[in-house]
C-alpha cells in the first residue's frame, strides 16, 4: 500500500523532465559534516545536500546504527529529518538502526538510486517499534554496488529549484531574480508572473520551503506555479490582470543541512514574521513593504505551501474581514467543487500578532494570509492534482473579485 514510484521533475506541458537532484551544486557537504562509517560489506555517509544524521556506528559487518537528531537544542516540531547514503561492496543485505534523540520516527523511507525516482520502501523491510512518536526505526536495505539514497522525504534540495526556475524563465510570463541571500549566503530567488504586455496591479504572494523537511507542500508549489503559468484561458486572463511573485525556497541554509525546522540562527522562520530577526525572513518583510508602499500594486492574497500530517488550510476566519472579502471561503469553495472526490480541509483561527505568514499578511495588510498544508503521506499524484486545482479555483475567485478602481488614487 505504501510501495509507490515517483518522479520529481518538472510539470511543464505534458512532459516531465528529470533533473539531477543530488548534482553537485556546489553546497555538497556542510563543513560540519560528521564521519562516515564503513565495514567491508558497506560505507554510509552524509556528503549531500540534505544528508543528515548526527552521528553512524558500525553495530556488526552488514549492521549500522544513525543517531538522528535535530539541528540545535531549542524548542523544535518533531519533523524528523535523515537522509544518507549507503555505498556497497557487493550486492547484500544491510541494516540501519535509525536511533533518534527526540521524537521519534516520523517518515516514511524512501529509497533512490538516481535522486529523481523515489520509492516507498515496502512495509516488511521497515520496522517501527510501535506507531509514530516511537524512538527506533530499523530499515532492511538492498544493496550493491550503485550508491543507494535513503531519505524521509524525496531528496529536494536547491539544484531542483534552480532548474525548475532555469525551465521557468524561458517563458515569457515569467522574470527570475535574486532576492537576497541566506545567512550562509545561499541564492534566495523570486519569481515573478505576470503578462509581459500588461502591467498588473494586484499581486499574489507565494512562499515554500520554510521548513526544511516539508517537501510535500513544495511538491505542490510547483504544479500550482506552473499552472498559472500554463496556456489555459483563465491563467491568460489571470496573469494580464495579476502578478505573481513567487518565493519558493525561503530556507536553503536548512534545507541543505538536512534541519528539522529552523534556519542555521536557529529560529524557526514561519515564527518570525513581524519581528523579521533572520535575513531569510527581512527579505520577505521589505517585500511586502514594497509591494505595500508602491502605489500602484496591491497585494490580494499570500499563500505559504507547508506540510503536517494531514492536507488542511489554515485560514483567516470567515468573520473577520479581508480584501478581497471572502476571498477564502468563495476560492475554498470553488476548489471543493473541483475535488468531488476528495474532501478539502479547513481550519480557520486568527490570533492577532502572532509572527506567522499568514496572521502577518492579514494583521498589517487585511489581506486574505493562508497555510496552504499538504499531508507527509499524501499520495504523490493527488499532490500534482491539489497543486493544479487548487490553482484554478484561485486564478478564478481572483477574476471575480471587483477590481480596484485606481489603486494609485485610492493607496492614500
Ligand atoms: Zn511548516
Amino acid at each position: 500500500m505504501r510501495m509507490q514510484a515517483m518522479i520529481i521533475g518538472l510539470f511543464l506541458g505534458l512532459t516531465t523532465v528529470p533533473i539531477p537532484a543530488l548534482a553537485n551544486d556546489g553546497q555538497t557537504a556542510p563543513a560540519d559534516t560528521p564521519a562516515e562509517c564503513r565495514t567491508d560489506t558497506a560505507r554510509i555517509d552524509q556528503a549531500f545536500p540534505t544528508g543528515a544524521y548526527q552521528s553512524c556506528d558500525v553495530t556488526g559487518n552488514k549492521h549500522f546504527r544513525l543517531t538522528i537528531a535535530p539541528e540545535d537544542d531549542g524548542d523544535i516540531n518533531c519533523s524528523a529529518w535523515y537522509a544518507f547514503r549507503v555505498n556497497a561492496a557487493r550486492k547484500t543485505r544491510i541494516t540501519v538502526d535509525l536511533d533518534y534523540t527526540k521524537c521519534g520516527h516520523r517518515y516514511w523511507p524512501k529509497t533512490s538510486t538516481d535522486g529523481v525516482n523515489w520509492e516507498f520502501m515496502k512495509p516488511k523491510y521497515v520496522k517501527v517499534e510501535g506507531e509514530r512518536g516511537e524512538r527506533t526505526a530499523r530499515l532492511t536495505l538492498k544493496v550493491d554496488e550503485t550508491p543507494l539514497f535513503v531519505a524521509a522525504q524525496e531528496i529536494f534540495p536547491p539544484s531542483i529549484y534552480e532548474a525548475w526556475l532555469d525551465r521557468l524563465e524561458q517563458m515569457p510570463s515569467a522574470t527570475v531574480s535574486l532576492l537576497g541571500r541566506s545567512a550562509q549566503g545561499r541564492k534566495i530567488e523570486l519569481l515573478r508572473i505576470a503578462d509581459p504586455n500588461t502591467t498588473p496591479r494586484e499581486t499574489v504572494v507565494l512562499v515554500g520551503r520554510q521548513h526544511p523537511p516539508e517537501v510535500t507542500g513544495a511538491l505542490a508549489m510547483l504544479p500550482f506555479v506552473e499552472t498559472i503559468m500554463g496556456d489555459s484561458e483563465i491563467a491568460k486572463a489571470y496573469r494580464s490582470r495579476f502578478e505573481t511573485l513567487a518565493v519558493p525556497l525561503l530556507n536553503p541554509d536548512g534545507v541543505v543541512h538536512g534541519h528539522w525546522r529552523h534556519n542555521t540562527g536557529g529560529v524557526d522562520l514561519n515564527r518570525d514574521w513581524g519581528p523579521f530577526t533572520q535575513p531569510e525572513t527581512r527579505l520577505m518583510g521589505n517585500m511586502l513593504t514594497w509591494i505595500e508602499n508602491d502605489s500602484a500594486r496591491d497585494m490580494r492574497v499570500l499563500i505559504d505551501f507547508h506540510s503536517t500530517n494531514r492536507d488542511v488550510f489554515y485560514t483567516i476566519p470567515d468573520e473577520l474581514p479581508t480584501d478581497p472579502e471572502l476571498f477564502i471561503k468563495k476560492w475554498l469553495e470553488l476548489y471543493q467543487e473541483r475535488m468531488p472526490d476528495y474532501e478539502v480541509n479547513r481550519d480557520a483561527r486568527h490570533t492577532e500578532g502572532r509572527p506567522i505568514s499568514k496572521a502577518h499578511a492579514f494583521d498589517v495588510y487585511g489581506a486574505p494570509g493562508i497555510t496552504f498544508e499538504i499531508g507527509d503521506d499524501t499520495d504523490r499524484e493527488l499532490i500534482k492534482r491539489i497543486g493544479r486545482e487548487s490553482a484554478i479555483a484561485m486564478m478564478q475567485t481572483l477574476l471575480e473579485t471587483p477590481e480596484p478602481a485606481n489603486p494609485a488614487l485610492s493607496d492614500r
